[in-house]
């Protein structure tokens, strides 16, 4: 048995929040969005006017702030709750989109605690309350798309990914107009989160013919869009809010590897972002993966365009090309060159390479790993 799920509806385009006056018929909506972004874009203030132009009472709640808390969803739950909306509207990056989505499990089963939902796929049956819109402004994580969200505990330093179709949202936005705002590290960094989910799902356990495609589609536009965006082009910047989506309906699917086990618990403890966890990990993962999956890494490379006559030489062209993407985006190659002293390295790669094998996007990687395993991985990245 096999499932491939994605929300009902995906509006895109310049000032595709327009689209919301769609949504006629519901009463009520809650907008989640996080620190100040939204607003100063002044994309905060076109959503409200459209959900009231269609007729709704408005709530906003503001603040989520990045790699949102079990305190922050509990308090937005609570909000929701007081307020009794039909229709969540989440804008902005992974983090407030993530945060809408747990709030959304607790308002509608108040009595549920964290323990209760952090099994992937046990999630109970949502809808009963309201519906779920989410509106990314930046292009990588694809948390409008997908069937995850990541909330940290911080009194314990872990991430909760919780995972369950049930949280996919009902309907997706992509402005194009949105990512613009951007600026260049943050590009950058979620950029190359995108390229990983869409490498990783590709090889991944869960791969099939409905995520294949979708996959390989987003590799090849974000190789044509990636540093063109980072730069600062419009049409290029619009291209790859498209190709992160297309790359989180993959994985949605598809599901993961290591190169995010990792990321998920190197973020945590030495506080670098996401998408630059990823993009440090990505050509050290290719090369442990490729050993059971070299034929998959090859046939990427072909798909962009790389020079090999054999798999081995694609797949080294394939790694090749990564660390010259980080290059021309700036991004420091390992964790050394990120800031991370290597005292806090030997400290922490025990705990983190243990963590990381527990961690579920390790279930679907292509190629099995052990504790040691993952700790040559980690210390190659360093
Ligand atoms: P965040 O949502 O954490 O936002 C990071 C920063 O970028 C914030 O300071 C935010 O400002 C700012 N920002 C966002 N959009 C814009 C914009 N258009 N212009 C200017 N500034 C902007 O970033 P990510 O999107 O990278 O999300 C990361 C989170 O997503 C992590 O918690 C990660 O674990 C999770 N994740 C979730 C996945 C999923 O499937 N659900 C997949 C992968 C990662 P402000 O707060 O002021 O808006
Ligand atoms: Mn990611």
């Amino acid at each position: 048995m096999a499932r491939f799920t994605l929300p009902r509806d995906i509006y895109y385009g310049p000032g595709a929040i327009s689209e919301l006056k769609n949504l006629k018929g519901h009463k009520k909506a809650f907008v989640v969005t996080g620190g100040s972004s939204m607003k100063r874009g002044g994309f905060l203030q076109k959503v409200e006017d459209t959900l009231k132009e269609a007729g709704m009472e408005v709530q906003l709640f503001e603040g989520v702030e990045p790699d949102p808390s079990i305190e922050t969803v509990f308090k937005g739950a609570k909000a929701m709750e007081e307020f009794g909306p039909d229709l969540i509207v989440a804008i902005g990056g992974g983090s407030p989109l993530d945060a809408a989505k747990a709030m959304w499990v607790f308002y509608e089963y108040p009595e549920k605690t964290f323990d209760d939902i952090k099994d992937p796929f046990t999630m109970p049956q949502l809808r009963k309350k309201a519906i779920f819109a989410a509106i990314p402004s930046t292009s990588g994580t694809a948390s409008e798309v997908t069937a995850f969200s990541v909330i940290t505990d911080y009194s314990t330093l872990i991430k909760y990914p919780l995972a369950d179709f049930e949280i996919t949202p009902d309907i997706a936005i992509l402005d194009t107009d949105i990512p613009l705002t951007m600026p260049k590290k943050l590009t950058a960094h979620t950029g190359m989160d995108a390229l990983t989910h869409a490498i990783e799902a590709y090889v991944a356990t869960a791969r099939s013919g409905f995520s294949d495609p979708l996959a390989i589609q987003a590799i090849s536009d974000i190789y044509d869009s990636l540093v063109d965006s980072y730069n600062g082009d419009v049409e290029a910047r619009g291209k790859m809010h498209i190709a992160q989506c297309l790359a989180g309906m993959a994985f949605s699917n598809a599901l993961l590897g290591i190169a995010h086990s990792l990321a998920h618990k190197t973020g945590a403890e030495f506080e670098i972002p996401h998408g630059c966890c990823n993009a440090i990990l990505l050509p050290y993962v290719i090369q442990y993966n490729s050993k059971v999956c070299m034929d998959r890494y090859a046939t990427i490379a072909k798909a962009i365009g790389l020079p090999g006559n054999t798999d081995k030489q694609l797949v080294n062209a394939l790694v090749d090309s990564i660390r010259e993407l980080n290059r021309r985006l700036n991004i420091a190659p390992t964790y050394k060159e990120n800031g991370v002293s290597e005292e806090k390295f030997k400290e922490k790669l025990d705990f983190i390479a243990e963590n990381a094998v527990g961690d579920p996007c390790t279930g679907s990687n292509p190629r099995p790993i052990d504790v040691e395993n993952m700790k040559k991985v980690l210390s190659c990245a360093y």
